[in-house]
């Protein structure tokens, strides 16, 4: 069946759009992904979301914008698209080997996590090394886990684990941190959090049967490698975007992300609008994605209407 509008992916960025459109009577189908609700389920307490004076959960934030995306008739499927063709209109979609056409698309695939790239990082994913503190934070009570970067994240993370660890070590590669200054200070503040600068994770060692017992840290400015016990290691290092269906299509900027026209969410195909993260280098917060949402909705509505 043909659609107006087919938004893939659904956290801030492609529930907005999805309430907008849905508002405009273009009846959208939202592609929730691998990760319905995006990258906020994995979150904990939202206390920059403004009209939460008192913080909101992360996981509760995206039920509510779903139900609101619904209310007003869009229709969300918990299905990952797998296929895209944008080369001719109406644009085609798989997913669950079927195929949906739409006279527009929104793209709102955001991003991942990013890994050092190490052999053993993988191996041992889900057995010691974790990319997610809400989400596995709990299984280390009482033990010693690493947490590497030194943003925002890492320090967001390493402040939730210390309600479970009984000792964090944030690893971070500079003297200094990019996260901001209320951030720093909390984690700082916190007993429990310790800091190894100027330091990078060369190697995890452990075994899926024995979780991780320690790491190979080396110091950047003498270059000596130490042996370092702990019981995890949480990466907190940054995003990749989700863009891969898109990468012979689109225009991508060296890193993925989507380029779209400054003030505006056009991409290079018309007809193809992208929102949040997947285009978003600069600012990735909720609140900037829900509004790139609304832009995208509006853009792709005015430009339907032109059609
Ligand atoms: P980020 O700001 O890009 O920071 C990534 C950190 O990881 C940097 O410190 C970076 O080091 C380090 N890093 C990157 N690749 C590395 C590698 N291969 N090896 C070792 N270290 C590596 O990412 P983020 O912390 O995920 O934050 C992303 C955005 O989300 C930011 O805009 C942030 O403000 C926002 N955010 C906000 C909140 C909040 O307000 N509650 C929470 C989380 C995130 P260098 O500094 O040396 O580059």
């Amino acid at each position: 069946m043909k659609r107006k509008v087919i938004i893939i992916g659904s956290g801030p960025a492609g529930l907005t759009a999805a309430i907008y459109s849905a508002r405009a009577n273009l009846e959208p189908l939202v592609f929730e992904g691998s990760q319905p609700g995006g990258q906020l389920t994995i979150t904990t307490d939202v206390e920059n979301y403004p009209g939460f004076p008192d913080g909101i959960m992360g996981p509760d934030m995206m039920d509510e914008f779903r139900k609101q995306a619904q209310r007003f008739g869009a229709e969300c499927l918990f299905q990952t698209v797998d296929k895209v063709d944008l080369s001719s209109r109406p644009f085609s979609v798989w997913a669950n080997n079927e195929k949906y056409s739409a006279e527009a698309i929104i793209i709102s695939t955001g991003a991942t996590a990013r890994l050092l790239g190490l052999e053993a990082e993988t191996k041992l994913m889900g057995h010691g090394v974790s990319a997610c503190a809400t989400c596995d934070g709990f299984f280390f009570k009482e033990k010693k886990v690493l947490v590497v970067g030194g943003g925002d994240s890492a320090m967001e993370e390493a402040t939730f684990l210390t309600k479970f660890a009984s000792e964090v070590v944030i690893v971070h590669r500079r003297e200094e941190f990019r996260a901001s200054k209320i951030m720093i200070e909390r984690a700082l503040s916190n007993p429990k959090i310790k800091v190894e600068y100027n330091t990078t994770v060369e190697d995890i060692k452990g075994s899926q049967e024995t979780g991780v017992k320690s790491v190979i840290l080396k110091d950047t400015q003498t270059g000596e490698l130490r042996d370092y016990a702990c019981d995890g290691i949480f990466m907190a290092i940054g995003h990749v975007p989700n863009t891969k269906l898109f990468q012979d299509t689109l225009e991508l900027d060296a890193a993925g992300y989507i380029i779209t026209q400054s003030d505006s969410t056009y991409t290079n195909i018309e007809g193809v609008f992208a929102c949040g993260d997947v285009q978003d280098t600069v600012y990735r917060q909720a609140v900037t994605a829900a509004g790139s949402g609304c832009m995208a909705a509006i853009d792709s509505e005015r430009w339907l209407e032109e059609q």
